[in-house]
């Protein structure tokens, strides 16, 4: 080796820099490690407490703010809410005269839209709606209004028109066409035969449209202290599988594990389309699919039958032996699984599926997510924690569900187990955590910590399962794994005036978020 080279290779080699970008000194830093006083940044990455002879270009004096990973949204439908929220918004409806006003309202104020949109009315307040009840204040505007879990929609005659539904038209599998005793649809659909409407209505709006509301919802989930998400690209019935959206936005510093949704076992080699679909900031993470319907509509799967409707056991979409090939597809892929499961039959086909492919395979490599997991039979959560599987929950849908008695087809001994978050940390089950937005309208990480920790009653998680649920836990299992605050991640972070893990998050201001060393808040 020559001289020259040899120098070279010293000095390529010598890992400490000279200069470094930033310290943010005086707080106090949450790390592995403990709390620590500075943070070093360089490049974006977290770094060591460089010697004394490095320059350091930028100091920024915490003068005692505290420092946390930034939140990752494990389960959320950002482009889904995008979509609805500039259109009518139903939040809180309750009953069908407060809707019809709405819809006038909207009618007069908004003329020339493509089709009245709205999301958001409360499915389990009102019995038996109908859609056809809207024609009165509609005048010539096809009309789709989906509830709040969006796993419901009502539409008027003329959207019925437009999509050629009509008494002969038959229901889709797992979808529910409500109609009258002459057997005429009432304009109230659910679950997948929600699709003879949406694609419809989908294309009728611009997508610049849906760009501009797709950046002011990033910003706001910014300035929630979110820097990440777990996206979901749709709703049953209604896809919006566009990531060539976020792709637009690579400038935007925020981060996007992206799921596209998966309605049928016939929609699986379009998957693979996606497979390697990865950039800096946005990338394909895998596949998320519906084993059954929403509690919130009485279509979770459940074993047992509904204690208000009798044969009722709920919506399923996948048998066992169909999620046995999707299973078997993931691991031949290398992509990552979030299980829809709402009810305990959903969650025990979920697990011999998965319990099937391990024993054939010897081992499962991929990640497989329970999303909601609302009712778990005792039995299983062994099984669950056998398997590794996360569990992938949204604290404040207790509120609604449980409090607010929306899980209108289990009452007694199963509501009491139901939404059973106690009972997950007493498993040493993986917990993940997410706000399901919009289905929950608020995006705000310190709001979202305080009710999982103090707004639910006996069902209060522990503040470290709360942190790790909304910070490490969902990023490791949506390939996010190099983002935090240990050495050598990429630099995400919160500022507060205040530290959660001591006093109650509402009494705490975030202050800034940052995203790869960067300020973006
Ligand atoms: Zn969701």
């Amino acid at each position: 080796m020559s001289m020259s080279i040899f120098l070279f290779f010293v000095i390529a080699c010598s890992s400490q820099p000279t200069t470094i970008d930033l310290a943010l000194t005086n707080g106090h830093v949450y790390t592995k490690d403990g709390l620590q006083q500075t943070l070093y940044i360089n490049n974006g990455l977290v770094i060591e407490t460089p010697s004394s002879t490095v320059e350091i270009l930028k100091e920024i004096n915490l003068e005692g703010k505290f420092i946390l990973p930034s939140f990752h949204d494990a389960h959320t439908h950002l482009l889904a809410g995008a979509f609805v929220f500039d259109k009518l918004l139903l939040v809180g409806a309750m009953n069908m005269n407060t809707i019809r006003l709405r819809v006038k309202e909207y009618v007069n104020t908004s003329p020339g839209v493509p089709w009245v949109v709205g999301y958001g009315w409360i499915k389990s307040a009102i019995d038996a709606p109908t859609g056809i009840e809207l024609d009165e204040v509609s005048g010539d505007y096809p009309v789709a209004l989906f509830d709040s879990a969006g796993h419901s929609v009502l539409v008027n005659s003329k959207a019925m028109e437009i999509a050629g539904i009509t008494a002969d038209t038959p229901a889709p599998d797992g979808g529910i066409i409500h109609r009258d005793s002459n057997g005429n649809p009432t304009g109230f659909l659910q679950e997948a035969a929600i699709e003879l409407i949406s694609p419809l209505m989908v294309s009728q709006f611009s997508s610049d449209q849906l760009s501009s509301n797709l950046l002011s919802q990033i910003s706001e989930f910014h300035q929630a202290g979110i820097t990440s998400v777990s996206e979901i690209l749709a709703v049953p019935g209604v896809n919006l599988t566009f990531p060539e959206l976020y792709h637009q936005y690579e400038d935007l510093q925020f981060r996007v594990a992206y799921y596209v949704p998966l309605f049928a076992i016939t929609e699986l080699s379009t998957v693979e389309s996606f497979i390697g679909d990865q950039s800096e900031w946005v990338h394909f993470e895998g596949v998320k699919l519906w084993i059954d319907g929403s509690s919130g509509s009485g279509e979770s799967w459940s074993i047992e039958e509904s204690d208000i409707e009798e044969n009722h056991y709920g919506s399923q979409y996948f048998d066992t032996e169909e999620l046995i090939k999707v299973v078997a597809h993931a691991e031949t892929h290398q992509y990552n699984l979030k299980l829809h499961v709402n009810g305990d039959a959903a969650v025990r086909s979920a697990l011999e599926a998965l319990e099937y492919v391990q024993q054939s395979n010897g081992i499962l490599n991929q990640e497989y997510l329970f999303e909601h997991a609302v009712l778990i039979a005792p039995s299983d959560y062994d099984r669950i924690y056998n398997l590794g599987i996360t569990v992938s929950i949204q604290p404040a849908h207790a509120l609604v569900g449980i409090y607010g008695d929306q899980a209108d087809h289990w009452q007694d001994e199963r509501i009491d187990r139901a939404w059973d978050f106690p009972a997950l940390e007493a498993a040493e089950l993986n917990i993940a955590m997410g706000t399901d937005w919009p289905v929950w309208p608020t995006v705000d990480g310190l709001t979202n910590w305080q009710t999982a920790t103090e707004g639910l009653q006996s069902r209060n998680l522990k503040t470290l399962t709360v942190f790790n649920g909304y910070t490490s836990q969902g990023r490791t299992t949506s390939g996010l794994g190099h983002v935090g605050l240990n050495v050598g991640q990429e630099a995400d972070f919160i500022v507060l005036d205040g530290n959660p893990f001591e006093v109650s998050p509402n009494t705490i201001s975030l202050q800034e978020t940052w995203v790869k060393g960067m300020r973006v808040y």
